[in-house]
């Protein structure tokens, strides 16, 4: 049986929590450091920031969340030369490929939450400058550009420009935390595929942060990708869950279509409930080897895992002569 596989996340918010607490992202006690991540195959990560509340999960005032993300950024780029002997920050396809080619995590960055950037399209060029290459609208908030999941907010006028520019820019639009209504609004008006990093299916745990099946193949047939969370209360109405609730998710999702089309998005750090058995990075192993003694095949397992990432990356990440 296979030890180690290939991961490609979509979703982690260990870039936060690492300037927050002040740690080293070499080696921690998070969920995510180098040192962990080297027993995976390979690994390349979606280090979302998400600046928009405080310890109590209020919402931050603008001017003060945009302050914690400046100083987010300028952390996590301190990180980044401290460890360039094993990490990559990949700011279009080629730099994937060159990370890949030495053996080097590829590091993408996401915002979550655009308060950070007072919603301003204007902005947007800003944020790809810095390497953003994906974005949500929203956090768990509404704001200037669309209602937050739960409500029934739909997109707004700005939320439209911004959706507009920022896939001008060839940045994604990440639709985790959206209400269904704006969901829907997008819908009508993206010229560019759709990601959920991190949402798992409504059907099988009712909860508005995961999708509905509708949802799940309008975003399959715009050639988009959703990537499984981790977090125990989105993968079971009780609260608590193991690895066969990650496993019904997944089962599900393939059977509405979605075998190249779904990812993971593991919320890692971002969450304080993770399925029995997972501790953190290093865990994906255990999950992999665990879903292939449940009888799954192995393409599968890497096509989830990290095969259809990278597929989606190298088509939709853009080139770096458009400006990346
Ligand atoms: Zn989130």
């Amino acid at each position: 049986m296979r030890e180690r596989f290939p991961i490609f996340d979509l979703h982690c918010d260990t870039a936060t929590e690492l300037s927050l607490q002040k740690k080293s992202w070499a080696s921690n006690d998070l969920h995510i450091d180098l040192d962990r991540a080297g027993r995976l195959l390979t690994h390349h990560q979606f280090y979302a920031f998400c600046c928009v509340y405080d310890r109590q999960g209020q919402p931050l005032p603008e001017a003060l969340a945009e302050a914690q993300f400046f100083t987010a950024i300028s952390d996590f780029y301190g990180q980044l030369e401290q460890n360039a002997d094993r990490v990559k920050l990949c700011r279009n396809v080629e730099d994937l490929i060159a990370a890949a080619k030495v053996q080097r995590q590829g590091v993408f960055l996401s915002l979550e939450g655009p308060e950070v950037i007072g919603c301003d399209p204007e902005r947007l060029e800003e944020l790809k400058e810095l390497g953003f290459l994906m974005t949500t609208l929203t956090w768990n908030f509404p704001n200037a550009l669309a209602g937050s999941h739960g409500s029934d907010q739909g997109l707004t006028d700005q939320g439209k420009v911004f959706v507009r520019r920022a896939q001008e820019l060839g940045m994604i639009i990440d639709v985790s935390h959206l209400s269904e209504k704006a969901f829907w609004d997008l819908i009508d008006i993206t010229r560019a595929p759709i990601v959920a990093s991190h949402s798992n299916s409504r059907k099988l745990c009712p909860n508005s942060r995961n999708l509905s099946d509708e949802q799940f193949k309008a975003i399959c047939n715009l050639g988009g990708l959703v990537g499984l969370n981790l977090y125990a209360p989105f993968l079971s109405e009780t609260g608590h869950a193991d690895f066969s609730d990650f496993k019904r998710h997944l089962d599900h999702f393939l059977e509405l279509g979605g075998a190249h089309h779904l990812a993971i998005g593991g919320d890692l750090d971002g969450c304080d409930q993770l399925p029995t058995g997972f501790t953190g990075i290093e865990s994906w192993n255990d999950l992999g080897r665990w879903l292939m003694q449940q009888g799954m095949e192995e393409e599968t397992v890497n096509n989830v895992f990290n095969n259809n990432a990278v597929h989606f990356a190298l088509k939709h990440l853009q080139k770096s002569r458009l400006g990346g």
